[in-house]
């Protein structure tokens, strides 16, 4: 794949199937934007529920021989996939930046890395797991098994694609399952580029298909798949309502990762430097299209107005621009649908008291004037309890409220619905300590922000999923284990 340029033509996506790129079955494609320009630079496949059958039959097909492969061969495999994915890290960056809108020099650092990690991490965590043994003085010894599942479904967001992706279909395909997996249509080029990776480092036909094409179709097909024995599926909490219900139906196992509204809790002891640093990112990064990023900013009283004019003061140089450009620190959104949802929670805030301190506005970028851009907007003003403080906005927008004690900022960070992660500014041992074990949130991170090593649990609690992923907890969800009592 290397040095074959992207921007060449208008690429004509295909899906991946037992091993081939193939066209959909009833030849019907959707447009895919470069948010960045505001213009339609592909053609993706409008798969519907034959294609998915298709896929079913692959993965059903490649399910005996691939489950028995021993575990070395399966790591090794994976390896060299994950190792091709780092050869291509430019040319998957830019697709990543050209299809999502997302800065190049983030996709370089963190998504395309992650992705290779993600499969080197499940690639290399089989060989090492073990499985529980329990002997009863009785006579009878009992060990467990654990089975592959069979054909699962992987369905991932546009946020993160290829970095979602392959963290649902690494611990899969790893575990010994054949995988049907579906990424966003909004972003859908990373994994078509990494199909063909696939066939490149050799995964067997049909252990691993990628079906394109809109959530109510190729996706709903995947769920309602008779064959399919499990769903993995990170996106939004509405569609996690749908997926969930379904899944019901035949009894599949689901792992949900959904939405989230978190908290970045600042006391006043804080390092003060290093965490508007960090807040700067855990609140823009990625446009604040990352399901983890700080959006409710709670300042313990005494720093408020410091902490308000330091964010705002260094806000007037974070760059916002074309995602090639060196300078650029945020890109564009996604879409211009996202794009006119997010600007419309502004226009809430305004309306529900908020007073906008910084931003608020689309932006024009010259030579990009189509593109999807806005201003990283600081809110201030609103009660803990309205919408704009309730719901997920999923954009660069932030809301400032000060407090006075540990047990008033608790209860604002927990009154949302969503409980996926937390952060804490403090140099109080003692504090941290109590105020992490309070927090309503699946992960809470102290004094650092998205810091993430994938032998930990990952996942949220109330309406932010279901389920766990992460390290063998990963492994364990894509298997059936089956206890062998013997009598000895
Ligand atoms: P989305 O729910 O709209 O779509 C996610 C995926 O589900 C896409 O591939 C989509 O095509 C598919 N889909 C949609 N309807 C479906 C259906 N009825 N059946 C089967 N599949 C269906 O989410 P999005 O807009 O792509 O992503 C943004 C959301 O994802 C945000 O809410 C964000 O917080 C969440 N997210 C969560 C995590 C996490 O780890 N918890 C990570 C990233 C993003």
């Amino acid at each position: 794949m290397k040095n074959k340029s992207l921007f060449l033509l208008m690429i004509t996506i295909e899906n991946y199937i037992n091993g081939e790129l193939v066209a959909p079955v009833e030849g019907k494609y959707l447009d895919n934007y470069n948010p960045s320009k505001g213009e339609v630079y592909s053609q993706i496949p409008n798969s519907q529920a034959n294609d998915v059958e298709k896929a079913v039959k692959a993965a059903s097909e490649a399910f005996p021989e691939w489950s028995k492969k021993p575990k070395n061969e399966r790591s090794k495999i994976l390896v060299r996939l994950a190792n091709l994915i780092d050869e291509n890290l430019e040319e998957l960056a830019k697709a990543e930046a050209m299809d999502n809108g997302k800065p190049y020099s983030l996709a370089t650092r963190v998504d395309i890395p992650r992705a290779s990690a993600n499969i080197r991490f499940f690639a290399t965590a089989i060989l090492h797991n073990a499985s529980e043994s329990h002997h009863m003085e009785e006579g009878f010894t009992n060990f467990t098994l654990n089975h592959p599942l069979g054909v699962v479904g992987c369905i991932s967001p546009w946020n993160l694609p290829l970095y979602l992706f392959t963290w649902k279909i690494a611990p899969a395909i790893a575990s010994g399952c054949t995988v049907v997996a579906k990424p966003s249509e909004v972003t859908p080029m990373t994994a078509y580029l990494f199909s063909k990776l696939c066939i490149e480092a050799g995964i067997p036909k049909g252990v691993l298909n990628i079906v394109h094409g809109l959530g109510a179709h190729a996706g709903d097909a995947i769920v309602s798949h008779p064959k399919v024995k499990a769903i993995s599926f990170t996106g939004g909490t509405a569609t996690g309502k749908i997926i969930g219900r379904k899944a019901a139906d035949s009894f599949k196992k689901t792992s949900l990762e959904l939405g989230g509204k978190n908290p970045n809790i600042i006391f006043a002891d804080c390092d003060f430097d290093k965490m508007l640093s960090t807040t700067l990112h855990s609140s823009f990064a990625n446009q604040g299209q990352i399901c983890l990023c700080g959006s409710r900013i709670f300042i313990e009283k005494p720093i408020y107005e410091k902490f308000k004019n330091a964010l705002v003061e260094k806000l007037k140089t974070h760059t916002v621009g074309d995602p090639f450009n060196k300078e650029t620190r945020m890109g564009a959104l996604v879409s211009e649908d996202h794009l006119n949802k997010v600007l419309g929670y502004v226009s809430l805030a305004e309306e529900e008291g908020g007073t906008v301190l910084f931003g608020g506005n689309r932006l024009t970028i010259a030579g990009s004037e189509n593109g999807y851009y806005m201003e990283p907007t600081v809110i201030e003003g609103l009660d803990y309890n309205c919408r704009t403080n309730q719901e997920e906005i999923f954009g660069p927008v932030v809301t400032l409220t000060p407090f006075e004690t540990e047990e008033e900022v608790l209860e604002y960070a927990n009154s949302t619905q969503y409980g996926l992660a937390a952060t804490v500014w403090t140099e109080n041992l003692s504090r941290a300590h109590r105020v992490s074990q309070e927090l309503e949130s699946g992960i809470v991170w102290v004094n650092c922000w998205l810091v993430r090593d994938l032998r930990t649990p990952f996942g949220g609690v109330k309406n932010s999923g279901l389920g766990r992923e992460g390290g063998f907890r990963a492994l364990e969800f894509f298997t059936e284990p089956k206890n062998v009592c013997i009598k000895y």
